[in-house]
């Protein structure tokens, strides 16, 4: 207390009231005297995520995203080091380490050097940890939370990096990256499971570790739960979440746990605003899933953020909501149904559009893109129909984040000494912020 008042010049000048408002200050803001003990970490991220894809999610929904019911409320600026656009790499390492790095680089600042990342310190003080994602495990959110590589590219390094930090959950696509180290992670304590049946059948990890790989690659969009069989192997992010909270809660010094709606970003970088809709009506249930485990309990810090915008979506007076609903699946969906039917016939069944001879010319001068990339070219004509703003094709091309932008992101927040998120601040504020209000020994 003393040290913090000394922080003030006193001198005799100075009138009483001053004191007695500096004085309670110190005593009603001092975190050692009134706050809560934050034992356990939920910190989610919604991949590409800005205010105007939630809120587009609301219109087309038509009802109030549970994440604006949440108490504190504040933005984030998300320049990377090399870049007023991050790319979710820089991003993932802001977040995780507090070090601005440049584009593409995981876990190490700008200058090459490995910092150590908030999962890894926690882990040393002996929290159990958790990474959670709809993408491929080893895609840069996550990876920018458990490993240290100059390239987001190099997966299997990722992968290794997972092991080498003894990550306690792991729940996720990119089964394809993880063949060749299965028989060290089953040599590490590490359960496998690859259907949603084998994760709910688990409810404890009595000392041992969880590997739960259900895709080779990314998971499918929620968009595509009806449309492709296939995905009945693949859990929704409320489920993953639910037993993540379910596994690690029996920690005794508490958990970190980093849950991503991952796929956010790619739909908005195909300009598939209803299928990025359905990822954040998804993303939001898994929030409303953490809220009520936080809820019930009071040493439970819940942040919510996103890493960046993508898209640069708007929604003017053009805008056809329901036309945008009438979307019954995703755009990559559609590109694959090209192999089956005409680009009108696929057009017009799916996408209730009726394209001109130069849109179908360029649909085909497409084919050889990849699907994700003629994905955007389908994307470019539908918001067209929709009236929705976005960026050019063209501005996708340039740049190396390919589609996103510098507009800030919001932030929510729940639970002990979740007030200290609101307001303005820089991505790289937010694990510095944890690790100050986080109550565990450090050593
Ligand atoms: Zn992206």
């Amino acid at each position: 207390m003393f040290s913090h008042l000394s922080l003030i010049s006193l001198n005799k000048r100075t009138p009483k009231f001053v004191v007695l408002i500096a004085l309670s200050f110190f005593l009603f803001s001092s975190p050692d005297a009134t706050a809560e003990k934050v034992k356990n970490i939920i910190f989610m991220i919604g991949d590409g995520m800005g205010y105007n894809h939630l809120h587009l999610t609301q219109e087309l929904s038509q009802k109030k995203l549970f994440m604006f019911t949440l108490p504190h409320q504040g933005i984030v600026f998300t320049a990377s080091a090399d870049n007023p656009v991050t790319d979710s790499a820089a991003a993932a390492t802001a977040l995780a380490t507090g070090y601005k790095t440049t584009n593409h680089t995981l876990g190490k600042d700008a200058q090459g050097k490995d910092q150590k990342t908030i999962l890894e310190i926690l882990k040393g003080r002996g929290l159990k940890t958790g990474l959670v994602t709809t993408t491929d495990i080893t895609d840069a959110t996550p990876a920018g939370f458990a490993a240290h590589v100059h390239n987001r590219k190099e997966k299997l390094k990722i992968a290794e990096w997972y092991l080498k930090n003894h990550v306690d959950l792991l729940l996720g696509g990119g089964k394809k990256h993880f063949l060749d180290l299965t028989p060290q992670f089953k040599k590490d304590q590490y359960l496998l499971v690859y259907t949603p049946a084998e994760l709910s059948a688990l409810h404890r990890l009595q000392g041992k570790k969880l590997l739960g790989l259900f895709h080779p690659s990314d998971l499918n969009y929620e968009m595509d739960r009806e449309e492709i069989p296939e995905m009945k192997n693949e859990p929704p992010l409320s489920t993953m979440a639910q037993k993540a909270l379910e596994l690690l809660a029996p920690s005794p010094k508490g958990f970190f746990l980093m849950i991503e709606g991952g796929r956010i970003d790619h739909a908005a970088h195909a300009l598939d605003m209803a299928t990025l809709s359905k990822e954040i009506l998804e993303f939001d249930k898994a929030i409303q899933a953490v809220y009520q485990f936080s809820k019930k309990r009071k040493d439970t810090l819940l942040i919510i953020t996103a890493d960046h915008e993508t898209a640069g979506l708007s929604m003017p007076e053009t805008t056809d909501y329901a036309y945008l609903n009438s979307q019954t699946i995703s755009f990559n969906q559609m590109v694959r149904g090209f192999k089956k039917e005409s680009i009108t016939q696929v057009l017009s069944h799916y996408a209730k559009l009726t394209p001109t001879q130069e849109e179908i010319n360029m649909i085909e001068q497409s084919k050889d893109l990849e699907v994700h990339e003629r994905a955007r070219v389908l994307g470019s004509l539908v918001s067209k129909k929709a009236g929705l703003t976005t960026l050019s094709l063209d501005m996708f091309k340039v740049g190396n984040t390919h589609g996103h932008t510098s507009s800030p992101v919001p932030i929510f927040s729940f639970g002990p000494q979740a007030e200290v998120f609101q307001g303005g601040q820089d991505n790289t504020d937010i694990p510095k912020k944890i690790l100050r209000i986080i109550h565990a020994p450090s050593h």
